[in-house]
């Protein structure tokens, strides 16, 4: 089924200004509820609006599609997703065309118009997805050699299995929040370069990790695998991913099975799910894989994403500074060899799930993704717009991570995911 939805071409009847990251092209998912209904629903977010999929539904203009309306009114996208590629395709389809300036259909009815589109300061938006398992890459070469030149031995930076296979771990699902909610600084043991006994307290090295995630469709049953080249039929679509991380709790506890209380205490997402067909059109070569991975790694086409990123420190009552400038192209594995990669085995996933990339960074300083590598574990600090530096995130702070893809005028971007730092209690 073709992506009619990305028709470079389209224009809505819906006002939207060339610098948003939702114009008709984009239509990302999302869960909102207003105070007048306070029943979450599926919203798709168009310019300044989001679409309320419950009203369209209950006015037929999307009824003959697969969905029902327990679909549609539902606490998390899931039970849509159940439906897999193609209907999820054919649904976005079918709005596009709906919001088309050259279908007069919706206009007609200016008052269905007024019930399906919400004005995004009156729709309150909510976790998204119900994540089911949550699993962190770790693929950006750059970042893995970094954090191996400071944890380990700059000259073997990057351990033996690593341009073999992309490394991962299962996290922690019920630790991930809405862009919005609070991150109170966590508690835990950590050894000082220089103490004999570890000590307990606040982390010292609190940071964020610049990722994205997508998320999965139901997969196949348990012991079977999906190839990358059956992988991005079972990418629904992504969002922006800050994978807090306590840099002295994880030097201390990683050794030998890996991040545990470093980790877990919290990950912020973006509330927009942009699909994967909407990325579509920014899609660009990867770095060349050397030494050539396994066959069952092996993949066609395209598979990386153009895709600007940036994260900003806003210091309480202070103006935003931008820490960082980095693209998702720099990923070493792509997502499609993440999937192959992990249902190798036969593990199974489900719709919901979300794979996280791992910190993206780039070759230049300016496009490492963490503090702990733009200020070099603290060495060098950054100074903000206020004056203040920074080696790591201070109580108080804000952490906002911006990113959108943008090819021959179209601007597809997936608005952002910010979290304030509170103090351990
Ligand atoms: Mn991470």
């Amino acid at each position: 089924m073709k992506i009619t939805a990305n028709d470079p071409s389209r224009k809505s009847f819906v006002q939207i200004s060339a610098d948003s990251d939702f114009p008709i092209q984009n239509l990302p998912f999302g869960i909102f509820s207003t105070l007048k209904n306070p029943t979450k629903r599926i919203g798709v977010a168009l310019g300044d609006f989001v679409i309320d999929l419950v009203e369209l539904y209950n006015l037929e203009y999307i009824d003959e599609l697969v969905f029902t309306i327990d679909d549609l009114q539902a606490p998390y996208l899931n039970t849509m997703m159940k439906h897999g590629k193609l209907e999820v395709r054919n649904l976005r389809n079918r709005i596009a065309n709906l919001f088309d300036v050259s279908n007069p259909t919706l206009p007609a009815h200016q008052e269905h118009l007024e019930r399906i589109l919400v004005k995004k300061e009156q729709a309150q938006l909510h976790m998204p997805v119900q994540v089911g398992d949550y699993t962190d890459f770790y693929s950006s070469r750059e970042h893995a050699t970094n954090v191996g030149a400071m944890f380990r031995d700059p000259d073997n930076a990057l351990l033996p299995n690593w341009l073999h296979l992309p490394v991962g771990y299962h996290g922690r699902a019920s630790s991930i929040v809405l862009s919005g909610t609070p991150v109170k600084r966590p508690l835990g043991q950590q050894k000082p370069k220089d103490a004999t006994e570890p000590v307990f307290g606040p982390s010292q090295m609190l940071d964020f990790e610049l990722e994205m995630a997508f998320i999965t469709f139901d997969g196949k049953p348990l012991g079977e695998r999906i190839s990358t080249a059956e992988a991005e039929d079972y990418i629904f679509g992504m969002c922006l991913f800050n994978d807090w991380s306590a840099r002295d709790i994880q030097t201390w506890e990683y050794v030998p099975l890996g991040p545990f209380l470093a980790k877990n205490f919290a990950s912020s997402i973006s509330p927009w799910i942009v699909t994967l067909d909407a990325l579509e059109p920014f899609r660009v070569e990867g770095p060349v894989q050397d030494p050539e991975p396994l066959p069952y790694l092996h993949f066609e086409g395209n598979r990386n994403i153009d895709l600007n990123l940036n994260v900003y420190i806003q210091p309480k009552d202070g103006e935003e500074s931008q820490v960082s400038e980095s693209n998702f192209k720099y990923m070493y594995w792509n997502m499609s060899q993440q999937l192959a990669h992990h249902t190798v085995n036969g593990c199974n996933i489900k719709a919901g799930d979300m794979m996280a990339s791992g910190t993206i960074s780039g070759p230049d300083k300016g496009s490492y993704g963490s503090m702990l590598e733009i200020t070099w574990r603290g060495a060098n600090p950054v100074q903000l717009a206020d004056g203040t530096e920074r080696k790591f995130i201070e109580d108080g702070d804000t952490v906002i991570m911006r990113g959108h893809c943008e090819k021959d005028g179209i601007r597809v971007g997936f608005g952002e995911v910010k979290g304030k730092l509170l103090s351990a209690d």
